[in-house]
């Protein structure tokens, strides 16, 4: 385990009276939408978030919370669960933000899950944090590790795996990941297989943090291409995503869904914070 290096801000003064435990440092507020719990952090906040796992010990499980995330969960009672038992599920969707003040409880900006991956390989080479990264197609989780190592020299992941997420494969999986003892584990296998995968095993491996990661591994390495920065702040990276990976046309049918289904429930219930 990594020592601790220095102290992190509160992260919300304001937040609710429910504190990570023993931390001085108060959870953040959160959106509840559709039911599902989103904490209301800055990317700064969340990689401070974060690296205050890593310090303070236990065990975390993180999530990266979007529209689809959402819709899943209302159909599937293990994924709600999940989502609302994690120590941080961030805002990861413009949809997810706009929908936040439907709810009078409103989330001041979308948390990039990519984005959050390249600042903590900068924070765990700064502070000696090691890393694992688990799943993504073959020889991607080792290309995406030799990229962040090359950008952040000193950066110590300690290992990768491809794997699957298949529940046969979990005891070998945390053989493997548990020899090495990593501090922050980025498991790439989609929602919600990677986040239910956290769930189920999180108990059994020694670690302090477990993120799912999606597709960063793929937009890291350039398997997947990214949109330009100016359509990434006029939030319509959904957009340029659908465009470049069509296949997606059924999945993203949850967003417009999902905006009929929050405008009607925000109406039953205005305020969440
Ligand atoms: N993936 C995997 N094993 C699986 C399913 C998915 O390694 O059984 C990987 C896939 O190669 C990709 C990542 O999971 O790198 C994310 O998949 P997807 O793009 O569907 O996730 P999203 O970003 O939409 O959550």
């Amino acid at each position: 385990m990594a020592q601790p290096t220095k102290a992190v801000a509160a992260v919300h003064s304001a937040g609710d009276t429910r504190g990570h435990s023993g931390s001085g440092l108060r959870r953040p507020r959160s959106a509840r939408i559709l039911g599902v719990r989103v904490d209301d952090v800055t990317n700064r906040e969340t990689v401070d978030l974060i690296g205050h796992f890593v310090r303070t010990g236990g065990k975390h499980q993180v999530a990266t919370v979007n529209p689809e995330f959402i819709m899943e969960a209302t159909r599937n009672p293990e994924f709600f669960e999940t989502l609302n038992s994690t120590s941080l599920s961030f805002p990861d969707g413009i949809g997810v933000v706009y929908a936040s003040r439907l709810y009078g409880a409103p989330i001041r900006e979308r948390v990039a899950g990519i984005d959050i991956v390249r600042a903590l390989a900068g924070t765990a080479a700064a502070e000696g944090f090691t890393m694992f990264f688990l799943g993504a197609g073959p020889g991607i989780a080792d290309r995406a590790a030799e990229i962040l190592r090359a950008g952040h020299p000193g950066l110590r992941i300690v290992g990768t795996w491809g794997g699957s997420p298949s529940p046969s494969e979990e005891e070998d999986i945390c053989t493997r990941i548990n020899a090495v003892k990593p501090d922050i584990l980025l498991v790439a296998y989609g929602a919600p297989r990677q986040d239910l995968w956290i769930s189920r095993n999180l108990h059994r491996l020694e670690i302090s943090v477990a993120m799912g990661v999606g597709g960063t591994f793929d937009f890291i390495t350039g398997v997947s291409r990214r949109a330009p920065a100016w359509v990434r702040r006029s939030g319509f990276e959904w957009l340029h995503r659908l465009g470049s990976e069509p296949w997606r046309w059924r999945r993203m049918l949850a967003l417009p869904r999902f905006a009929v289904r929050c405008v009607l429930d925000s109406l039953s219930s205005p305020s969440s914070r």
